[in-house]
C-alpha cells in the first residue's frame, strides 16, 4: 500500500500523487476499491484534492491503481450541493478541498462585479472548517479605489480578515500573495471570471492553465470531469501548494443550524446569548437584542446584517 495525496478528482476518476518521502513523485490515475469509499458515503464527493489516501497500485496497467483508504483529513472546506447525488435526492455536502492551511476568497471591484454576499458565505464556511481565511480582490488595474468597493472591503480588513489588493495582469500584490501563501495549503474560492485561473498562472510561469477553463463544471451533470486541481509552487523550501476551484455561482454553507449562524460570524459571535432575551432572541425587533445595538453602533456593518437574516432564513427553510 502507497500513501499519496488526490491532485484532481472527478466521479469515478482519481489522480493521486505518490512518492513524496522519496523525492520520486508521480501521478497514478486511480478508482476507488469497491463502490463506496469508507467513511464518506454520505457525501456529495467521495475524495477531493488534498485528500491523503493510500492507493495500491496495479502492475498489470502501469500508472494506475485503486484508492483503498481515506486517511484522516486535517481540515475541509465544503459547500452544500443543491443538486445532490442525482435527481429526487438530497442536497449533499461537497468537499472542494481537503487538509488546507488558508481559503482565499477571490472577489474582483468589477467585472464581474464585487460581491460582498459572497464574500461572508465563504467566510462563514472558513469559519465552521476553522480555516483562516484571506480576501483577494483580483483586477486592481481596472478599477482601483472604488469607494463603494473600498468601504466594504476596510470593513471585512476591520472585523479582522486579511485583504489583498492585486492584480494577475499587472502584477501589482502578487509578491504579498507570494509571501501569503508561501510554505502553506490554500484554495481559492471565487465566481468564474473572478481570475483564480490567471492567479494561478501568475504564480506558477510555466504552468498554462487556460484562463477560463474550470467554470461551473460541477453542476453540469453527471457525466462532467473537470473540477478542482492541486497545484505547487515551484522553488526551494517549504512547499506551497494551492487549489484552483471551478467557478462557484452561489456558494450555500453547510454544517451547522440556523441558531449557530451567529457563532460563524466574527463580529457576532461574542455578542451570542448576550441579549435581553438570551439566546431565544430571534435578533429582529426584540429590546435588548445585542446585534440590534451592534448594528446601530456600526460594529455590525448593516449589508452583513442583513446577509445574516438571510442566509439563517435560507438554513431554517432546508
Ligand atoms: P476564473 O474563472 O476565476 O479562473 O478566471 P480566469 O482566470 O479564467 O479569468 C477570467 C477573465 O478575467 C479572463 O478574461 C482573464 O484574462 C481576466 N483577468 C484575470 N485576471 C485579471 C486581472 O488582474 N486584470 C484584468 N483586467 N483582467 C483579468
Amino acid at each position: 500500500m502507497i500513501p499519496g495525496f488526490l491532485v484532481r478528482c472527478s466521479r469515478n476518476s482519481f489522480l493521486v500523487r505518490v512518492g513524496e518521502e522519496t523525492g520520486e513523485e508521480r501521478d497514478l490515475e486511480c478508482h476507488i476499491k469497491g463502490k463506496i469509499l469508507k467513511g464518506v458515503e454520505n457525501y456529495y464527493n467521495p475524495l477531493a484534492p488534498g485528500d491523503r489516501v493510500e492507493v495500491e497500485e496495479d502492475p498489470a496497467r502501469p500508472g494506475t491503481g485503486r484508492v483503498i483508504s481515506l486517511l484522516e483529513r486535517r481540515s475541509f472546506f465544503s459547500r452544500l450541493n443543491q443538486k445532490g447525488l442525482g435527481p429526487g435526492r438530497a442536497a449533499s455536502s461537497q468537499i472542494l478541498a481537503a487538509n488546507v492551511d488558508l481559503v482565499l476568497p477571490v472577489t474582483t471591484p468589477l467585472a464581474p462585479p464585487f460581491r460582498p454576499r459572497f464574500l461572508d458565505r465563504v467566510l462563514i464556511q472558513a469559519d465552521m472548517a476553522g480555516i483562516p481565511p484571506a480576501i483577494i480582490c483580483n483586477k486592481q488595474d481596472i478599477s482601483p479605489g472604488d469607494p463603494d468597493v473600498e468601504e466594504r472591503l476596510e470593513d471585512f480588513r476591520r472585523i479582522g480578515v486579511p485583504v489583498l489588493r492585486l492584480s494577475a495582469y499587472t502584477g501589482e500584490g502578487m509578491d504579498e500573495l507570494r509571501a501569503l501563501i508561501r510554505g502553506k495549503f490554500s484554495v481559492l474560492v471565487g465566481q468564474s471570471g473572478v481570475g483564480k485561473s490567471s492567479l494561478v498562472n501568475a504564480l506558477i510561469p510555466d504552468l498554462n492553465i487556460q484562463v477560463g477553463a474550470l467554470n461551473e463544471k460541477y453542476d453540469r451533470g453527471n457525466h462532467t470531469t473537470t473540477q478542482a486541481l492541486l497545484l505547487e509552487l515551484p522553488g526551494p523550501g517549504p512547499r506551497t501548494r494551492i487549489i484552483d476551484t471551478p467557478g462557484i455561482r452561489r456558494f450555500v454553507p453547510e454544517g451547522f443550524v440556523p441558531a449557530e449562524l451567529i457563532l460563524h460570524m466574527r463580529e457576532f459571535a461574542p455578542l451570542a446569548g448576550k441579549c435581553s432575551f438570551g439566546l431565544s432572541c430571534s435578533h429582529e425587533t426584540e429590546p435588548g437584542c445585542k446585534i440590534l445595538e451592534a448594528v446601530q453602533a456600526g460594529v455590525i456593518h448593516p449589508d452583513r446584517y442583513e446577509n445574516y437574516l438571510r442566509i439563517r432564513e435560507e438554513l431554517a427553510a432546508r
